[in-house]
């Protein structure tokens, strides 16, 4: 079968085109990064199971109402996504306090916060995705006042759901990064949650013990981080309860 066209690859994912126009594949890596990709490693398993966890919070969001960019996964490793134009902006929520916060504003990590705090960093590797405010998003024109609204409410829509989802499994939502895209139907524009959203992406602590079952295993060397993740998914019931901790990946299809 002909290769299909590679049109970009990032740190833990390769976009190629889709079957049809307007789809595109996204084939989740097994290489880690952190500290803009200073400290790297391959992670035998985590892609699929980032395949996984990503299907089964879009789909949930899906359910509930909140747009996602995800059609289908279509194997261990791939899913079929409605190509959208990414607003360069990564959207950061928060719910308890942790790394770069509480770094920048000297609040210890794991305070609760008043309130979810929504944060934006600009989207470019070169400069360290900066966090940006309102003011550079309109002025610079990343996105518009409108497109500002719905951003702002599609990201605490989906921080209720995902914390709800995480509650139930005994795991604290610390925070999570989304990213969000435009998709265009006719003379029409809506947002959609794109991207993907794992334990890459999200800070998840385990709320009776407070082990951390995220990325923030890989950053600071605590261990497996294709444990973290297959505890996350075996607890989601997204892997069979049977399964053990995989090096090489036993996913159902
Ligand atoms: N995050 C991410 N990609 C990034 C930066 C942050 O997925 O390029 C996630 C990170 O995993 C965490 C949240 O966004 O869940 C907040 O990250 P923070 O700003 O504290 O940065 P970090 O401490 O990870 O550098």
């Amino acid at each position: 079968m002909a290769r299909r066209t590679k049109i970009y690859e990032g740190k833990a994912k390769i976009l190629y085109e889709g079957p049809e126009p307007g789809t595109i594949v996204q084939y989740f890596k097994d290489d880690a990064t952190a500290f803009n990709a200073e400290k790297k490693d391959v992670i035998e398993g985590k892609g699929v199971l980032n395949n996984r966890l990503s299907e089964y919070f879009m789909l949930g969001l899906a359910q509930i109402g909140v747009p996602t960019h995800f059609i289908k996964r279509l194997n261990m490793r791939e899913q079929l996504v409605r190509q959208c134009e990414i607003i360069p902006l990564e959207i950061i929520v928060r719910n308890y306090a942790a790394g770069s916060m509480s770094k920048r504003l000297g609040i210890e990590e794991g305070t609760q916060l008043p309130r979810p705090i929504v944060e934006y960093c600009y989207k470019d590797d070169s400069l360290g995705d900066p966090l940006v405010s309102d003011e550079h998003i309109a002025a610079f024109g990343w996105a518009s006042q409108q497109d500002m609204e719905d951003i702002l409410s599609l990201s605490l829509r989906v921080n209720d759901f995902l914390s709800g989802v995480m509650l139930a499994v005994g795991i604290k939502l610390v925070d999570f990064k989304i990213e969000i895209g435009r998709v265009y139907e006719g003379d029409f524009q809506r947002l959609v949650i794109a991207d993907e959203i794992s334990p890459d992406s999200c800070r998840l602590w385990d709320i009776e013990t407070g082990q951390k079952l995220d990325k923030d295993v890989f950053r600071r060397d605590l261990g497996s981080l294709t444990d973290a993740y297959t505890e996350v998914a075996r607890r989601l019931g997204v892997m069979p309860k049977t399964s053990t901790p995989i090096t090489k990946p036993t996913l159902i299809n």
